[in-house]
């Protein structure tokens, strides 16, 4: 079972896929996470990554197939931030095929501009386990994680300049990878506007 999830910045992909993790009890691959954990590849990619530039396909597809072939991937995982360009879906298919799997469904997050950089900009995590909280949240607990007490920051990539360019780019990117999946008769869509109740049955 290998689902993916599309979405924006800020449309609460990373939130979604946390639900579908422990209700499926799947692994969460967040390349985003992935990038920002490994020391090397930060210190290499880590002006691209903060300043909301994508990495070329290449580089994403080495780190991506690493990463599948890992032993707690064989019974699936839910995919956050990868595919974000077609090549990359098409890439995606490949490296599945080789390893006897598919993408099972791939769900959209459908969020608007506006919800997009309210969320982002009131967003604050979790840099040890990747929980996502606001920051009313982080006022009232003392800025520690409720799951780990590990002390909450905001990403180096919440900010305009960073959430505009990565709006566009996703923007460019969005309408061919939707087609390709719905073509595939795989798409589904959640509006991000809805209840958090309503959003979690949906999912
Ligand atoms: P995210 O946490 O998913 O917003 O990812 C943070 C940053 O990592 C992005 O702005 C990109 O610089 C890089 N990144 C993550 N996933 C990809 C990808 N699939 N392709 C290219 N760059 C990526």
């Amino acid at each position: 079972m290998v689902y993916v999830i599309l979405g924006a910045p800020g449309s609460g992909k990373g939130t979604r896929a946390g639900v579908l993790k422990e209700k499926l009890g799947l692994v969460h691959i967040s390349t985003g996470d992935l990038l920002k954990k490994d020391k090397e590849i930060y210190e290499k990619y880590g002006e691209e990554i903060n300043s909301g530039k994508l990495l070329s396909d290449e580089t994403m597809k080495e780190i991506l197939k690493t990463r599948l072939m890992r032993d707690d991937v064989k019974k699936g995982c839910i995919i956050d931030g990868y595919p974000r360009t077609l090549k990359q879906a098409e890439t995606l298919d490949e490296i599945l095929s080789e390893l006897g799997k598919k993408v099972e469904k791939a769900l959209l997050v459908d969020a608007s501009e506006e919800l997009i950089y309210s969320r982002i900009l009131n967003r604050i995590v979790c840099p040890k386990c990747g929980e996502i909280y606001n920051k009313q949240y982080a006022d009232e607990n003392n800025n520690k994680c409720g799951k780990c007490s590990a002390e909450l920051v905001v990403r180096g990539d919440d900010n305009v300049d960073s959430i505009k360019r990565r709006l566009d780019i996703f923007n460019q990117n969005i309408p061919e990878i939707v087609k390709y999946y719905e073509e595939k008769g795989n798409l589904a869509v959640v509006d991000a506007s809805k209840e958090p109740e309503e959003i979690l049955k949906k999912v």
